[in-house]
């Protein structure tokens, strides 16, 4: 990611959540990484941090990232359709996740993953501009600007149904994190 567009994120103005903000939460993980995963916002604990997916879901999400052979830090990029934590984490505004993506297509650009992971609904929404539920999305392969987009439920979704059943939402994001994997390896 290129200083200009770090300095843009970190001083953006461009919503009303940079009032409330403690951090412009931006990314961990490859700036170089074959796969980008988009989230939805940042939670209190990424705020307090500035660092994206580090509370309970960025734990659940890092794990079954481990299940299925990913380091998240080495093989990822991990980000968010919005920057800055909604209050009472409040699912980002239409508003919001427009003032935002300007900033979200040059990190893509400059990341150029050849695969995109979107992490629930509202991510899928931000990228893909589909409403929908993710029980039919999920898993289902798209593409968009020329890059494959993989769907897969938001890991708070799976700390909510933690069955471990087959076939089960844990059971599904494994195997979807697992075609992620299948397809880089067979390029
Ligand atoms: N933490 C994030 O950074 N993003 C989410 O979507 C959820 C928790």
């Amino acid at each position: 990611m290129t200083a200009d567009l770090l300095e843009r994120c970190k001083t953006c103005t461009a919503c009303a959540l940079a009032q409330t903000r403690q951090h412009v939460v931006i990314s961990r993980g490859d700036p170089a990484a074959c796969v980008m995963l988009i989230g939805e916002a940042p939670g209190a604990q990424e705020d307090a941090e500035g660092v994206p997916f580090v509370g309970r879901s960025g734990r659940a999400l890092d794990q079954l990232l481990k299940d299925v052979g990913f380091s998240p830090e080495a093989d990822l990029y991990i980000c968010n359709a919005v920057k800055c934590r909604p209050p009472s984490n409040r699912r980002p505004k239409k508003g919001e996740l427009a003032a935002c993506r300007p900033l979200l297509e040059l990190q893509i650009d400059q990341v150029d993953p050849a695969v995109i992971v979107l992490t629930g609904a509202t991510a899928v929404e931000a990228i893909l501009g589909i409403k929908g539920g993710m029980t039919q999305l999920r898993g289902q392969w798209q593409s968009w600007r020329g890059r494959m987009v993989m769907p897969i439920f938001h890991p708070a979704y799976l700390l909510r149904n933690p069955s471990k059943a087959t076939g089960a939402p844990l059971d599904l994001t494994r195997r979807d994190l697992a075609a992620v994997r299948r397809l880089l390896c067979e390029r």
